[in-house]
């Protein structure tokens, strides 16, 4: 069990890295060391944001594009369309 503390924790660095494109390796040496490596957090994370693969900024869930090969948001889904 993850305690509300280490939630509100997690929370705030996933608030912190989305609207970024900083690699999550290097957010986290620098914001959280000790997650590097911690499963829950990670799948945690994955439960709430993603880096586009088009543009690799960090976005919410809720913004993913559903396509068959990629992980994209909105926006860039938008523009491939175009
Ligand atoms: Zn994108």
């Amino acid at each position: 069990m993850v305690s509300n503390a280490e939630l509100d924790r997690w929370n705030k660095l996933i608030y912190d890295l989305q609207g970024t494109c900083e690699g999550l390796e290097s957010f986290l040496e620098r914001e959280a060391e000790d997650l590097i490596d911690y499963m829950p957090f990670l799948e945690y994370l994955d439960q709430h944001i993603f880096l586009c693969e088009s543009c690799g900024w960090w976005c919410e869930l809720s913004e993913m594009a559903i396509t068959e090969e990629v992980c994209i948001c909105d926006q860039c889904y938008s523009y491939q369309e175009e």
